[in-house]
């Protein structure tokens, strides 16, 4: 492609976003396609010969974009959002273009300092504590596995890294049940299994119970392990149940453990001073993540991994092969030595706009909406005779579920929970998630979109009451 098809084609293509992203309502939440729609429309084989870029983008709307599920619709509700925002994508747009590779400081001075900066900017923002090291990765599983294989090597005097896991002590790491799946994924690429992976019993409130924690120290202690790791949560994905952090931490510092907290998602609520007591105890963590890429309206993927001892970091990860060096090392900052992949993406470039765009000011203020938003929807919830919370809000995700009065079988809720959902997502009109809370199937409603605003929020609920009592009337309960 010629510059000036590029020129020409790019400005469609920002005329394009721009109208979808103004017109974003009209589109079904939720993809409609079934399985294999794209797939049988796609040949099988790459062209021989290169395509008209009219063409390629006629598919795009033909045939890609019905099978697109739209993340950033301000009536998406499921999982944790994966938001974006104009500032954002701007710089997406600059990221590609440069098509850096920040490997190494060399390789581009501007993204490895510009990355230095704004993990620092967030840290202070989010009144981390400001001793810590910052580190931009792609996802909350990656910072996690860096963790456990930071924990690993410290547990066994960095003697994994020389000789592997054999003869090492049987080590053991504890999370709650309500933890992400991403440590189980983790603790099996770290060269351990299900025997390292011990869970912890939760509350009334879906948070560990410290003591159920220390019960199980003591007893795997009297069993000859060797206790390595505990995983608090602040904000689980099933409820953004928060982990008693000072409790925890004090366990973890009693038995040598290496106490990492996974705030995926609800880390960027420290960005609210008033929010900031849900990490009361932070300063006793050994490794922190939280995911700007999901409520920090900024493009996925961007991952905030903050560690207290950056030595134990660089030790596990360092690697210098000859056409590495660079003659700077120990000077400025090698982030390939910092985690898992080599080559890195400039993701700092969208964190510097989105922060300086909004400023933390605009970003707090979107952030309050969210929060009072999930309030409402609570309220709502309390309120209906025939729905029921099923977990605290601590901050902007509602767990709850349909209960007909007349209804108590427990299999029966379930089952009548299950097809509300899929009648409601159908709809197009809504996209919500669920999880299964001790047993019990609950709808899930985050009120954390970038785009939105009271009346989808209004609209939610008159259909999930709507569509509740027309399920009602089918199934003549
Ligand atoms: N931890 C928690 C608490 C999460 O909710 C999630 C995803 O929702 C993850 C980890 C994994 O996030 P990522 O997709 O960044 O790996």
């Amino acid at each position: 492609m010629k510059t000036e098809a590029f020129r020409k084609h790019a400005h469609q293509l920002v005329d394009w976003m721009a109208d979808y992203l103004e017109q974003i309502e009209r589109y079904p939440v939720k993809s409609q396609s079934k399985p294999g729609d794209l797939l049988a429309q796609l040949p099988a084989q790459a062209p021989q010969k290169g395509e008209a870029f009219e063409d390629i983008f006629r598919d795009f709307e033909h045939k890609i974009l019905p099978g697109i599920t739209h993340w950033q619709h301000p009536s998406f509700f499921a999982y944790f959002p994966a938001n974006s925002s104009p500032a954002s994508v701007l710089a997406e747009m600059l990221m590609a273009t440069l098509g850096v590779q920040g490997m190494v400081w060399e390789t581009s001075p501007a993204a490895t300092e510009l990355e230095e900066r704004m993990m620092q900017w967030l840290r202070d923002a989010c009144g981390l504590p400001a001793h810590w090291h910052g580190v931009i990765q792609d996802t909350a599983s990656t910072a996690s596995l860096c963790a456990i294989l930071s924990a690993r090597e410290r547990a066994t005097g960095f003697q994994s890294n020389e000789s592997g896991l054999y003869e090492q002590a049987r080590l053991r790491i504890y999370a709650s049940e309500q933890t992400h799946s991403s440590i189980e994924k983790d603790v099996k690429i770290a060269g351990l299994g299900k025997e390292n992976l011990v869970y912890i019993d939760t509350d009334a409130c879906y948070a560990l119970r410290p003591e159920a924690l220390r019960q199980a120290i003591e007893e795997d202690l009297r069993r000859g392990y060797h206790p390595m790791m505990v995983v608090a949560n602040i904000g689980t994905t099933g409820s953004t149940a928060i982990d008693p952090l000072p409790a925890i931490a004090a366990i973890a510092k009693e038995y040598g453990l290496w106490l990492h907290v996974d705030a995926a998602y609800a880390g960027t609520a420290c960005l609210l001073p008033e929010y900031r007591h849900i990490i009361e105890g932070i300063e006793h963590a050994d490794s922190y993540v939280f995911n700007p890429h999901k409520w920090m309206l900024t493009n996925f993927d961007c991952s905030a991994y903050y560690v207290s001892d950056k030595e134990t970091l660089l030790r596990t990860f360092s690697i210098l092969p000859e056409y590495l060096k660079t003659g700077l090392e120990g000077q400025v900052n090698n982030y390939r030595d910092w985690g898992i992949a080599l080559g890195r993406r400039f993701r700092a470039l969208k964190l510097w706009f989105v922060l300086r765009s909004y400023g933390i000011e605009g970003l707090q203020k979107i952030l309050r909406r969210h929060l009072a938003l999930a309030q409402w929807f609570k309220q709502q919830v309390e309120s209906h005779p025939d729905f029921e919370l099923m977990a605290p809000v601590p901050l902007n995700l509602v767990c709850f579920r349909y209960h007909p009065q007349n209804i108590d079988d427990p299999n029966r809720l379930n089952e009548l929970n299950e097809a509300l959902l899929r009648r409601l997502n159908a709809s197009g009109k809504l996209y919500m998630s669920h999880t299964k809370l001790h047993g019990q199937y609950v709808l899930r409603l985050v009120c954390g979109q970038t785009y939105v605003q009271e009346r989808h929020v209004q609209q939610a609920w008159q259909l999930i009451e709507a569509e509740s009592q027309r399920l009602s009337r089918l199934l003549s309960l």
